[in-house]
């Protein structure tokens, strides 16, 4: 397993990340979860969906979170991906205490970070595909100019070039899915999570989405993938399986 820093970015948005106080423990793994739990009230108890979630994810991990419907999955890649801030316990990325973090600022974490793919892709209908693959750039403030530098890149690297200007309906479930995968790769991150990103493609569309997720792990990215594929786990180097919220297997592969 690798471990390295990460890079630093001089985005006025992001600058206080770079003031955040490190763990005791310093850098080490990406990501560290410790007893990361949540619930929901349900009448007068409380259901519980992630119970005591620890461990590590190291930078250039490609790991798969396994396990039967119901079972925390799709809670904990939210988690991750700060798409969900009501939970409890710790979780650190890189050093930055994300259980202490305000909403604002774990979205400034998102957006330095993390790209995710979706299962239903979720691209902006009434965009272009050039207008969704612009999106993360604006978010993160590129220049104009720079942004169509990046586009005309990322439609060249993911062969969409002549797909450019049609609407995500104008496209099949794979070549929608091709476009959610280079807009979450578009700025670099570090992470990329993707929940169940072959689940609605046939399997030749999904083997090629899973050789361009193992082709960006061989680059560096570190990827967290929710899948029910046995195959498509195997492309990863450990394997966590998930039941009823708890971590019930851990795997190096
Ligand atoms: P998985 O991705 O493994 O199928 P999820 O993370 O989607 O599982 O869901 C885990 C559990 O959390 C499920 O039992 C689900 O019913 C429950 N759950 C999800 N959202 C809510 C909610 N808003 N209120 C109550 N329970 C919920």
């Amino acid at each position: 397993m690798r471990l390295s820093t990460p890079s630093v970015v001089s985005d006025p948005h992001t600058e206080y990340l770079l003031h955040c106080t490190p763990t005791p423990q310093g850098i080490n793994g990406m990501i560290r979860l410790k007893n990361v739990e949540k619930s929901y009230r349900s009448g007068a108890g409380e259901t519980f969906v992630l119970r005591r979630i620890s461990g590590e994810v190291a930078q250039g991990d490609f790991l798969t979170i396994m396990g039967p419907s119901g079972a925390g999955k799709t809670t904990l890649l939210s988690i991750l991906g700060m798409l969900d801030g009501d939970w409890r316990g710790e979780f650190y990325l890189y050093d930055h205490p994300v259980h202490a973090m305000k909403p604002r600022d774990r979205m400034e974490l998102n957006k330095q970070y993390i790209g995710f793919v979706f299962q239903q892709y979720h691209l902006l209908d009434d965009l272009t595909v050039y207008e969704n693959l612009e999106i993360p750039l604006s978010y993160r403030n590129v220049k104009r100019k720079e942004r169509q530098a990046m586009v005309a890149d990322s439609l060249d690297r993911f062969n969409i070039v002549g797909k450019k200007d049609l609407y995500p309906n104008q496209l099949s479930g794979g070549q929608q899915q091709l476009v959610a995968v280079a807009r979450a790769v578009i700025a670099d991150p570090k992470l990329i999570l993707a929940d169940e990103p072959t689940g609605s493609l046939h399997s030749i569309q999904g083997k090629m989405i899973m050789d361009l997720l193992k082709e960006l792990n061989a680059q560096g990215t570190t990827i967290i993938q929710v899948t029910h594929n046995e195959a498509w786990a195997a492309y990863g180097n450990r394997i966590m399986n998930l039941r009823d919220g708890w971590i019930v297997e851990s795997l190096d592969r």
